[in-house]
């Protein structure tokens, strides 16, 4: 039902989500195909979501779920399965051929590829989405309908009434400050490392994804496409990008990245670079009266284990999940469980990629007194352990690929 009067237009709806990032869209996806009906509110252009370049990677139990509901097309079209990962140290390589372990494999297909197609079947099957509208205020969440007011660019305002808000609008978004902060419990953790993330117009100097752990600092070489690759390579957290000029950029992979009779690193445009913060937050619970968060809005993660967009979507399908059995059966003990059975993969995800930040990087403890000499040799063991220990490697595989646990 929509009153549009001159400056204000007025919609109804029983599902407003926020963020047209992977989490609100594949939520807005699994309740369209079951006609629940929803809207997508953005703050963003859809030219520029569809082109923010961020994760690349996608666990073996996302890839399923993207197939089971006919999500997949693109990446099974464009994407590559990758089964083995490299990593580098003191001079040699250790190959890890995870997939095996556990016979399955991840994706590598670029998370802006996944927002445009996730955004075409949602929009080519009559969904709306409202672009370059940012939510700025929410209102209702103890009544019996709430309320969501967006600005846009031509002085207009929306306000969207609905039975349930998804906050699906990243971490700097508006839904996880509209919890008040009695309600909710923040835990976080600094790691005190920075990564330089980089974008480049070039193949990667091999297929697979590298970990060099370097006495320079962590250096990672991750394929995107046949023609982009993204590089990370360690740096103090709050490092300035003009201290990493093109060229120190590429000397400094080089450094990082070579092992004996491999320095074939192609070099080529830069397209992106930004300094993260290595940290981690999960918010409990994950949903407040009628406003259910889902993805980065509830929870950040290095990205180290590359978890994040695969999160986000885990999220969104049990919080699909949960208003699906809502709207056909007026039962809500799914709704109520929502962060139960969310927090548990959050937090097993959290402690794998505490372990990976320690695998990597040499200064990832707190303890005053650190000796990198003495975590190089931690380090160098876990690697021959990963190598030669069935168990060890298993217990790796499976949360790295990301099997359903
Ligand atoms: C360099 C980099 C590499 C990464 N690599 C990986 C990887 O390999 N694998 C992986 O799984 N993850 C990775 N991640 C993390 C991943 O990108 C995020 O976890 C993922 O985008 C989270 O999805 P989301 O839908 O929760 O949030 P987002 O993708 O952040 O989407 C939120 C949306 O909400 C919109 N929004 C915000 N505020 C408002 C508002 N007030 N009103 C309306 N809309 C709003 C935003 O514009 C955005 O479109 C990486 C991240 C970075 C930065």
């Amino acid at each position: 039902m929509m009153n549009s009067r001159s400056l204000l237009k007025h919609i109804s709806t029983q599902a407003a989500i926020v963020g047209a990032g992977p989490a609100g869209l594949v939520l807005a996806l699994l309740l369209q195909k079951e006609g629940i009906d929803c809207v997508v509110v953005e703050r963003q252009s859809r030219a520029y979501v569809e082109s923010r370049a961020r994760a690349g990677l996608i666990e073996h139990q996302i890839v399923e779920l993207l197939r089971k509901h006919g999500f997949s097309e693109g990446m099974d079209l464009n994407g590559v399965p990758h089964t083995t990962c490299e990593f580098r140290h003191g001079g040699r390589r250790y190959m890890i051929p995870y997939g095996d372990h556990v016979h399955a494999s991840h994706f590598v297909y670029p998370q802006q590829f996944i927002v445009q197609d996730l955004l075409q079947l949602f929009i080519s099957r009559g969904g709306i989405v409202f672009f370059s509208h940012p939510a700025v205020k929410i209102e209702g969440l103890e009544s019996d309908r709430a309320v969501i007011t967006c600005t846009s660019s031509e002085n207009s305002v929306l306000k969207v009434e609905c039975d349930f808000i998804a906050g699906c609008d990243g971490f700097q978004g508006l839904c996880r400050s509209s919890i008040p902060s009695t309600d909710t419990k923040i835990f976080s953790k600094q790691y005190g490392i920075g990564w330089l993330a980089i974008l480049a117009e070039v193949p990667s100097s091999t297929k697979k994804l590298v970990y060099a752990l370097h006495k320079s600092g962590f250096a990672g070489q991750m394929p995107r496409t046949s023609q982009i690759t993204r590089y990370y390579l360690e740096c103090p957290p709050n490092d300035q990008l003009s201290n990493w000029s093109d060229d120190r950029i590429w000397s400094e992979l080089g450094k990082r990245l070579a092992v004996d009779g491999d320095e074939n690193l192609i070099q080529g445009p830069i397209v992106e670079k930004r300094v993260l913060n290595m940290r981690s937050v999960v918010m409990e619970p994950m949903q407040y009266k009628r406003l259910f968060l889902a993805g980065d809005a509830a929870h950040i993660i290095t990205p180290v284990g590359a978890k994040g967009m695969n999160l986000a979507i885990s999220d969104a399908d049990v919080l699909a999940n949960a208003l699906i059995h809502y709207f056909r059966s007026g039962d809500e003990v799914l709704l109520r469980e929502y962060s139960h059975v969310c927090l548990p993969r959050v937090w097993k995800t959290q402690e794998f990629s505490d372990w990976m930040i320690r695998l990597i990087h040499s200064n990832a403890d707190s303890d005053q007194n650190k000796d990198k000499d003495f975590s190089d040799r931690l380090r160098q063991v876990r690697l021959e352990r990963l190598q030669q220990t069935d168990t060890y490697a298993k217990l790796f595989a499976e949360s790295y690929v990301g099997l359903k646990q």
